[in-house]
């Protein structure tokens, strides 16, 4: 398995933290770095793939103590991943210099209606958008609120373009899904993100990801539940075989 920034913010924060964090069903024994209980640790299935972008968490408050945590499922996905926690008073200083960097072009994954500079607002295709430049997308991992609030108060993005899912694509996803939940998760939305970003592979490997996480968590706090054959496990992997015979 490879340990990318996500795990390695969560080590940092717990070596940091001075009470542990009280998480709903923290009495499970869950694996350190995808955070399903022991038994149905799925680290062993991390993708192993290319994509020709790169991404960028914003990471609020606790959400990096959260075992529901989604975010986390995009770096396991993207290889070039950053993880950052997200500060109001004192941002990192590695994320200013990579949003400053040359090789890059960031751009902030946020919804439109909530964008006040319309003209931030990428229009059309984005890749070509980018101008060969490396696409950093940045995502905003926490509570719709609080992506909201670091929408609003980082300066620093303030400057950046802004992707938002097509309405199209959106109610499409929302009307294949199987629960009534009103907000994607941080992975959902990069789905539909890298598929903007014409890295179809990519985008594939995180939806049946998700879903395979998404099954195994739920293995993991309600047996009899769940379906222990793990059809969504077997889904992914299929998936993944798939793309490496082609
Ligand atoms: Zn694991």
């Amino acid at each position: 398995m490879r340990v990318h920034a996500f795990h390695r913010l969560y080590q940092q924060r717990l070596e940091r933290s001075t009470k542990p964090f009280n998480a709903r069903g923290c009495k499970v024994d869950r694996c350190q770095h995808c955070q399903v209980s022991v038994t149905y640790c799925i680290c062993h299935y991390q993708p192993d793939i290319e994509t020709d972008v790169a991404v960028m968490l914003l990471v609020s408050d606790n959400e990096v103590f959260k075992p529901s945590n989604t975010g986390r499922l995009i770096l396991d996905t993207v290889k070039e991943g950053y993880a950052f926690q997200w500060s109001r008073t004192e941002p990192s200083k590695d994320m200013l210099d990579l949003l400053n960097d040359p090789r890059y072009q960031p751009i902030v994954v946020f919804p439109d209606e909530y964008v006040d500079d319309k003209q931030r607002l990428i229009q059309g295709e984005p890749q070509p958008f980018c101008q060969g430049k490396t696409p950093l997308l940045i995502f905003l991992d926490g509570s719709w609120r609080e992506a909201r609030r670091i929408f609003r108060k980082s300066p620093y993005l303030d400057s950046l373009p802004v992707l938002s899912i097509k309405p199209e694509s959106l109610s499409q996803y929302m009307m294949r899904r199987s629960d009534n939940e009103q907000h994607l998760a941080t992975a959902e939305v990069a789905c539909l993100v890298l598929k903007e970003m014409r890295q179809d592979v990519a985008a594939l490997t995180l939806a049946n990801w998700f879903d395979a996480f998404k099954e195994s968590y739920l293995l993991s706090k309600s047996r009899g539940k769940v379906d222990p054959q793990r059809p969504a496990l077997k889904r992914f992997i299929e998936q993944q075989q798939n793309e490496k015979s082609v």
